[in-house]
């Protein structure tokens, strides 16, 4: 290591949450990163904590992946026209969401809909959240909604200039099966990441997306599975869960009947690893800095999941379905984290079991690329107990 290089050690961590069903929880009360990446985790009296640029003591609180947003719709820096509100992501932040995905930056007042309009769009759009991070979230938007009269060439062009995903087939004029596998299979070709409107219109102006056509499209993704707002009948979310090899999203936004319906399925037929968790904000449900980890205790006490599992909808599987360097400790990966606690005075033994009873946790900080980012949230309950940042300065 060079004299220059960053260390972040992180002590006296109560449980460290792997963000991988398989094993969700990791033995251990020390996690180390260098230059922003995770170098080591283990027991501290095993592991070297010398020379910490960055120290934090955890005074028992537990650690996990930063959870992700699969689905969201920025449009500019840390503003939202939708609802007119400033200072969302900061605010999701605050709800332990260290990396956001775009479904399509379609509340951008005046929005092209023409070929080069739209290309411009979404290559300036992947620009100006790659380089500003509002808060240090990572964004990864330029998310271009696909329209009629699109060539193979328009996506190789695309991609040539910096774009990795689509937004949400069936939000501009493709509604047909036909035209929009064509087109998704374009965007795969040029390594461009798909998800689809599943589901009745969102808003006026908006159409309809049935299983039938979410399963001719064959997107990566089956966006908003349990409607946004609205959902399919349950058959067809059935049909979904059955025939789909792509990550099944759930949003805050949609139906919750619907989303504990694709829990039951995605479970019965062993797939909860294609389980993904996303917002929908902002929307015309407003925006919702605690919308993942509202999910995840959702779908913990009324799914009858264990939190810890349910913890893994919100990070790992994202992570592995969207292909990030986040969202899984490991080596290597990003050192990207929450650490949070019980909540004050909720019922339960642990943090685990009042999440499962359906409370939200408290979070005491956030790191990303091992800065750390938040402290003590402003959004959530209080946590019982509260991480000290020792050695080091919050990173602005
Ligand atoms: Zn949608």
């Amino acid at each position: 290591m060079s004299d220059t290089s960053a260390k972040l050690v992180i002590r006296n961590i109560g449980m460290i949450l792997s963000g991988k069903m398989e094993v969700p929880i990791f033995d251990g009360d020390c996690l180390i990163a260098h230059d922003g990446k995770i170098s080591a985790w283990g027991y501290e009296k095993d592991m070297d904590c010398e020379a910490a640029t960055t120290e934090v003591d955890a005074h028992g609180a537990t650690l996990a992946p930063g959870l992700i947003d699969s689905h969201v719709h920025p449009v500019v820096g840390d503003y939202t026209p939708r609802q007119q509100q400033l200072g969302w992501i900061d605010s999701t932040l605050h709800g332990g969401v260290t990396t956001l995905i775009s479904a399509g930056e379609v509340h951008m007042p005046g929005r092209p809909k023409d070929i080069v309009g739209l290309k411009a769009m979404a290559i300036a759009s992947q620009r100006w959240y790659e380089n500003f991070r509002p808060s240090g979230v990572k964004v990864h938007a330029g998310a271009p909604v696909i329209e009629h009269g699109m060539v193979e060439e328009d996506f190789a062009e695309m991609a040539k200039a910096g774009v990795t995903l689509l937004g949400e087939v069936g939000l501009g004029t493709v509604k047909d099966g036909k035209t929009a596998a064509q087109m998704v299979g374009w965007a795969r070709k040029y390594g461009m990441q798909s998800t689809i409107h599943t589901g009745g219109p969102s808003i006026p102006g908006s159409g309809l997306i049935d299983a039938d056509m979410v399963l001719e499209t064959g997107t990566d993704v089956v966006g908003h599975i349990n409607g946004g707002h609205t959902a399919l009948p349950d058959d067809q979310i059935i049909c979904l869960c059955e025939g789909c090899k792509a990550a099944l999203e759930i949003v805050h936004n949609g139906n919750e009947r619907a989303a504990l319906l694709t829990l039951n399925t995605a479970r019965e037929l062993g797939k909860l690893d294609q389980l993904i968790l996303g917002t929908d904000g902002p929307a015309g449900s407003g925006v919702q800095p605690l919308g993942i980890m509202r999910m995840v205790a959702m779908l913990s006490s009324l799914g009858d999941v264990p939190a810890e599992i349910a913890f893994c909808f919100g990070n790992g599987n994202t992570a592995r379905q969207r292909k990030l360097d986040t969202g899984l400790i490991e080596i290597g990966k990003c050192a990207d984290f929450v650490l949070m606690d019980q909540a004050q005075h909720a019922p339960g033994k642990n943090m685990l079991e009042s999440v499962q009873l359906g409370n939200l946790p408290g979070v005491g900080m956030t790191v990303i690329d091992g800065v750390v980012r938040s402290l003590r949230s402003r959004n959530t309950p209080p946590a019982t107990r509260l991480p000290e940042l020792v050695v080091g300065t919050l990173g602005t």
